[in-house]
């Protein structure tokens, strides 16, 4: 269990370094894990499930779904990985879908938590499936209601499932949804930080530069559901164990280790108020 939670921390930091060793090498470094689906083609389309309740979220994900499709409004040639809107297909809220990410929103309590995307995994690497869920009981407060720090949001969650991880976790702006910008108070207004950037869909050529032998994703809408316990529940318990957390604790990495031998992989993006109550706790044992 140390084994993993080394694994996942000293990651970003290791390739960071062969990296700076290697001048004229791409800088992309923010893969969850070396997380991907398998596919056996160089370019694939994810189903993303839209089980949203609102029309507000319809749009944003749209929104997402096309810009993550459009690597050339951010100077990118191109992306290995398409996403298209499909009807949602969870039967609970949000439970997983095997080949596809489900994308919920709910009002899920005062439980610390913005925004949550959870992955599995099968044989080390491979995604089998996603989730990625909005929090309405904080997008509902006026502090987080504003289109800019949903669409933030939004655009890094159903990322999480592609197989990215953040660019920057420290609150500074890289002008991409895979950083922690926050799109609050005096920048309620501002743009930043809502969209990918150029830098993430390199990261994705490099997750994806090569293929597989067989495949994880969806060819259909009709795939049944995956099984019960594989999966990750509302209560945060079921997300196993913490992994990593950043030093201003507003984004953490949860594991959990499934009885049919596969894994689930959580990344939390926590409130202001959760992380700034106690950086370093594991929040979902800290009454806010
Ligand atoms: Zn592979
Ligand atoms: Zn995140």
């Amino acid at each position: 269990m140390f084994d993993t939670a080394y694994k996942h921390s000293l990651m970003p930091l290791v390739v960071g370094l062969a990296l700076a060793a290697l001048p004229g090498l791409s800088q992309a470094d923010h893969s969850w894990g070396g997380y991907h689906w398998a596919r056996t083609t160089a370019e694939f389309t994810l189903k993303l499930g839209n089980n949203l309740t609102t029309d507000d979220w319809r749009l944003l994900l749209s929104q997402a779904s096309s810009d993550w499709n459009s690597p050339e409004l951010f100077g990118a040639a191109s992306t290995p990985l398409l996403t298209s809107i499909v009807t949602g297909q969870s039967k609970r809220n949000c439970s997983m879908v095997k080949g596809t990410t489900q994308v919920c929103n709910a009002k899920y309590g005062a439980i610390g938590w913005l925004g949550l995307a959870s992955i599995n995994i099968t044989g080390g690497t491979h995604i089998t499936q996603g989730t990625a869920k909005m929090n309405d009981t904080y997008f509902n407060l006026a502090t987080y209601n504003n289109p800019y720090e949903k669409q933030h949001v939004m655009c890094q969650e159903i990322a999480h499932t592609f197989g990215l991880d953040h660019q920057s976790e420290d609150g500074s702006s890289q002008n991409s949804c895979m950083d922690y910008f926050s799109n609050t108070g005096d920048n309620a207004g501002s743009s930043l930080s809502t969209r990918p950037n150029a830098h993430d869909f390199e990261e994705l050529a490099t997750i994806y530069d090569h293929t597989d032998s067989t495949t994880t994703v969806a060819a259909s809408t009709t795939t049944a559901p995956s099984a019960a316990d594989v999966d990750i529940t509302d209560d945060p318990r079921s997300w196993g164990m913490l992994v990593r957390q950043s030093t201003n604790g507003r984004s953490s990495i949860y594991e959990r280790f499934n009885r049919d031998g596969s894994r689930t992989l959580t990344h939390v993006y926590w409130t202001i108020e959760a992380a700034t109550n106690c950086p370093s706790c594991d929040h979902r044992y800290v009454k806010t």
